[in-house]
C-alpha cells in the first residue's frame, strides 16, 4: 500500500471527490488515514425490541415486515415496522423517498439511534431517523452498526457515513507491516502498536476495545500515533539543539574577579536565590564553547530584567557588545532608563535604537553600534533592521518573547557572529508547551518573587460599583499611593474611535477625582510625549494613569497599588495577569479591580473567576489553555508553532514528555550517525 497515493486513488473516492477533499487539507491516502473519528459508538450489541425503553440509545437488528411511503404536505415519510422476534417497532424516515427502493419489506437491517416516545404520553415507541444497515448475509460484519463504530466528521463532500465507508475499507486493507519510522526497540519501550496497526485500530477498533478510552483518543491505535507525531517533533528539535551545540564559536566568556566585583557595584540589592540560579546556568553557558540559547522563564515581577543586565555585563567585561530587545517603544526606554541608572556607576555606553529615534540621533547612534562604542544597545525590532551593525555582538537579550517571533529571534542571533541568545517571557507557558514552542532552548526558571512584595487582592465588580472604585482609587492617592486605569486596547491596532474612549475617560476620572493628577497614555501618542508621561509617573507626580493596553508588559512602578481593569470581560488571562502584575510591587497591600460590562459569556466569566482565584501565574497559563485551547493560546504563527496532524496539545500533554524523553536519548545516543529525515515542518523554513 502507498500512503502517498493521491487520494483519488482510495476506493470510494475518484478524482471529483479527491478535488474537494483536497481542499480541506486531504491529499494523500495517509493524510485520510491520520484523520481520527470524532468519537466512537457501542453499537456491539443488539438490544430485543421488547426490551425498549424512551430514551435508551440501542442497535437493533430484525426483518422489515411492513413498508410504506406516505406524503404529507410537502414532506415525506417512510415508515417500517421491524420485527426481531421479541416484538416489533415502529422506524420512520423523514424526506428519504429514495428508501422505499432500499430498505424494502423482507429485508433484514441493522438500525442503530435513539428509541423515543411515538408520540408525547404514548406507549407506542418509535425511532426516527436512525442510521441503518443491510444485513444481506448473517455473518457479514457490519459497518455502521453491530460493532464499536467511528463517527466521522463531514469531510469536504464526504458526509459521516459514506466517510465511514471509504475508511472502513481503507483501514482494512492497511498492512500491518507497513514502513514504521519508530524503531522496534522504541515501540517495545513504549509498548506500542506497529504504524500499520494503529492507522487500522484507529478506524477498526476491535471487538473488545474500551469504547471509553477510544473516546478520550486513548485507543492503542491513537496513543501510537499520537506518540510518533510528538517523538518525530521532538527528534527534530534535539537535532536542531545539537547542531547548535555543535557549531563551534572558538570563544568563551571569562568570568573574572573584576567582573564580580562589577556586578557587586551594580546590584541595587542582593539577588533571590531564584535570581542566582538563573545567572549561574547562564554564566556556565557563557562561559561554555557553545553558543548559549536560554529561555529564562519567569512570573511578572520576578526579577528577570537584572538576572539579564548582569549577564550583558560578563559579555562587556570580555569587550563584546550587547543587546536587548524589547517589544514596545514604551518598555525599550524604560529598561534604557533602567539600565542607564543601574550602570551610572561603571563606564558602558548605553544607546538607545527605537523607530522614534530618528534623523542625526538615529545617525550618531548608529555610528557608535557600528563602531563598538556603544557597548548596551536597548532597542525594539529596530534594531534586527538590516542597516543596523554592530562591531562586536556578543549577547543577544530578547524580552517578553512571546511578542516576538522565531524569525526575530534569528535575526538577531545573525547580527554577531554565533551570538549567544538570552531569551525572556513572563508569560508564564505551560510546560507542555515550553517543550514544544521552545524545545531547542535550555530552559531556567525564576520562580521566586522578590523578598517584600504582598498579595494582591483580586475583586470582580460590575461596571455600576464605579462609585466603589473611585472611592478606593482616592483614598490611595491621598495615601501617597499611584494608580493605573486600563481600557482594553490593542497597540498595534489602536483605532482612534479607542483613543477617543480612553481620552474622554481620563477626562471622567479627573472629574471624579478633583485635585488628583491624572495622566493619559495611548500608543497613538508621539513617543516624546509618552516618555514624558511614563516618566512623571514613575516620578509620582502624576497619581493616576489611565492608559491602553500598552503599559501591559514590564512596567515598573513599585508605588502603584491599584489596578483597575475597564472591560475585563474582553482581555485574555494572560493579558490581565500582565496587567494585574504591574501592581503589588512594592510594600503597601494592592488590589486589582476587574470591571465586567454587561452580561458575560461563559468564558469570560471563567477566566474572571481564574483571575480572582489565583495569582499563580503559571495555573493561570494552564487555565488559559484549557479554556482556548492550543491554537489560539498561541495566537498567530509568530510563536514558531508547528500544525499536527494528529497530536493535539492539550489533549496530548501526557503523551509529550515520553516523546520528548526518548527524542532527546536517540540523538544523545546516536547524534550524527542517526539517519536523515525530518518531519517536513523542520526542514529549513518550515520552522516560521
Ligand atoms: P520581570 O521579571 O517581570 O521583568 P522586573 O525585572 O521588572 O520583573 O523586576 C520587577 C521589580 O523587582 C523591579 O522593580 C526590580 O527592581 C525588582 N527586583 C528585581 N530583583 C530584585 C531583588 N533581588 N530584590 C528586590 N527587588 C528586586
Ligand atoms: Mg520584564
Amino acid at each position: 500500500m502507498d500512503l502517498q497515493a493521491p487520494v483519488q486513488f482510495v476506493k470510494g473516492v475518484g478524482p471529483q471527490r479527491a478535488a474537494a477533499l483536497e481542499k480541506a487539507g486531504v491529499r494523500t491516502t495517509e493524510d485520510l488515514l491520520l484523520r481520527f473519528p470524532l468519537r466512537y459508538e457501542d453499537r456491539r450489541s443488539f438490544a430485543r425490541v421488547a426490551d425498549l425503553q424512551p430514551g435508551m440509545r440501542v442497535s437493533v437488528s430484525g426483518e422489515i415486515v411492513v413498508a410504506g411511503l406516505r406524503r404529507a404536505r410537502r414532506m415525506t415519510l417512510y415508515e417500517i415496522r421491524l420485527d426481531d422476534g421479541s416484538g416489533k417497532l415502529k422506524v420512520l424516515w423523514f424526506n428519504q423517498p429514495y428508501l422505499r427502493d432500499v430498505l424494502e419489506k423482507g429485508r433484514r437491517v441493522a438500525l442503530y439511534g435513539p428509541v423515543e416516545r411515538d408520540a408525547p404520553g404514548s406507549r407506542l415507541l418509535a425511532m426516527r431517523s436512525p442510521q441503518y444497515e443491510l444485513l444481506d448475509a448473517e455473518d457479514t460484519p457490519g459497518i455502521h452498526t453491530g460493532r464499536i463504530v467511528p463517527v466521522y466528521e463531514k469531510l469536504g463532500p464526504l458526509t459521516a457515513k459514506p466517510l465511514r465507508r471509504v475508511l472502513t475499507g481503507l483501514a482494512e486493507k492497511v498492512p500491518p507491516d507497513l514502513a514504521d519510522p519508530l524503531p522496534g526497540e522504541l515501540r517495545d519501550r513504549l509498548r506500542v502498536l506497529s504504524r500499520g496497526e494503529a492507522l487500522r485500530r484507529v478506524h477498526l477498533p476491535g471487538e473488545n476495545e474500551d469504547v471509553e478510552l477510544l473516546n478520550r483518543f486513548r485507543g492503542p491505535g491513537h496513543v501510537r500515533l499520537v506518540l510518533e507525531e510528538l517523538f518525530l517533533f521532538q527528534l527534530g528539535l534535539a537535532r536542531r539543539r545539537q547542531d547548535l551545540r555543535a557549531q563551534r564559536k572558538g570563544r568563551a566568556f571569562d568570568v573574572t574577579d573584576r567582573t564580580r566585583e562589577v556586578v557587586k557595584r551594580i546590584l541595587p540589592f542582593p539577588l533571590t536565590q531564584a535570581q542566582k540560579r538563573v545567572l549561574r546556568e547562564i554564566a556556565d553557558d557563557l562561559r561554555s564553547g557553545h553558543p548559549m540559547n536560554r529561555l529564562v522563564q519567569g512570573d511578572v515581577g520576578s526579577g528577570k530584567t537584572l538576572v539579564a543586565l548582569l549577564a550583558m555585563v560578563i559579555a562587556l567585561e570580555n569587550g563584546y557588545q550587547a543587546a536587548f530587545m524589547a517589544p514596545t517603544e514604551i518598555l525599550a526606554e524604560q529598561h534604557f532608563l533602567t539600565f542607564r541608572r543601574l550602570l551610572a556607576r561603571c563606564s558602558y555606553e548605553t544607546r538607545l535604537l527605537t523607530s522614534a529615534v530618528k534623523g542625526r540621533e538615529r545617525k550618531e547612534a548608529l555610528g557608535q553600534i557600528a563602531s563598538g562604542e556603544a557597548r548596551i544597545v536597548v532597542g525594539t525590532h529596530a534594531l534586527i533592521q538590516q542597516r543596523v551593525e554592530f562591531s562586536r555582538l556578543g549577547l543577544a537579550v530578547i524580552d517578553e518573547q512571546h511578542r516576538f517571533g522565531v524569525l526575530q529571534r534569528e535575526g538577531l542571533r545573525k547580527k554577531g557572529y554565533d551570538v549567544d541568545v538570552l531569551v525572556m517571557t513572563a508569560t508564564p507557558i505551560p510546560r507542555t508547551l515550553a517543550l514544544t514552542a521552545y524545545g531547542d532552548l535550555d530552559v531556567s526558571v525564576v520562580d521566586e518573587k522578590p523578598p517584600g512584595r504582598s498579595p494582591i487582592r483580586t475583586v470582580r465588580r460590575a461596571a455600576s460599583a464605579r462609585r466603589e472604585v473611585v472611592r478606593l482609587v482616592r483614598r490611595e492617592a491621598e495615601a501617597g499611593r499611584q494608580a493605573y486605569v486600563v481600557y482594553p486596547l490593542v497597540e498595534e491596532s489602536e483605532k482612534l474611535e479607542d483613543v477617543r474612549a480612553a481620552t474622554e475617560a481620563a477626562e471622567e476620572w479627573r472629574a471624579a477625582l478633583p485635585g488628583v493628577s491624572v495622566g493619559l497614555l495611548h500608543g497613538r501618542m508621539r513617543s516624546a510625549e509618552k516618555e514624558e508621561v511614563m516618566a512623571a509617573f514613575a516620578a509620582g507626580t502624576l497619581q493616576v494613569l489611565v492608559a491602553t493596553t500598552v503599559i501591559e508588559v514590564g512596567v515598573d512602578v513599585p508605588n502603584a497599588t491599584v489596578m483597575v481593569i475597564e472591560h475585563a470581560e474582553r482581555f485574555g488571562l494572560a493579558q490581565l495577569h500582565q496587567l494585574r502584575g504591574r501592581v503589588g510591587r512594592g510594600p503597601g497591600t494592592s488590589t486589582c479591580v476587574l470591571l465586567a460590562h454587561g452580561r458575560l459569556s461563559e468564558v469570560a466569566l471563567a477566566r474572571l473567576e481564574v483571575m480572582t482565584a489565583t495569582e499563580d501565574g503559571f495555573l493561570i497559563a494552564e487555565k488559559d489553555l484549557e479554556i482556548r485551547g492550543p491554537g489560539d493560546f498561541f495566537g498567530t504563527r509568530q510563536w514558531g508553532m508547528p500544525s499536527f496532524r494528529v497530536a493535539h496539545l492539550v489533549r496530548d500533554r501526557d503523551l509529550l514528555e515520553p516523546a520528548r524523553r526518548e527524542a532527546f536519548r536517540l540523538v544523545a545516543e546516536h547524534g550524527e550517525a542517526l539517519p536523515a529525515p525530518l518531519p517536513a515542518f523542520l526542514e529549513e523554513g518550515g520552522w516560521e
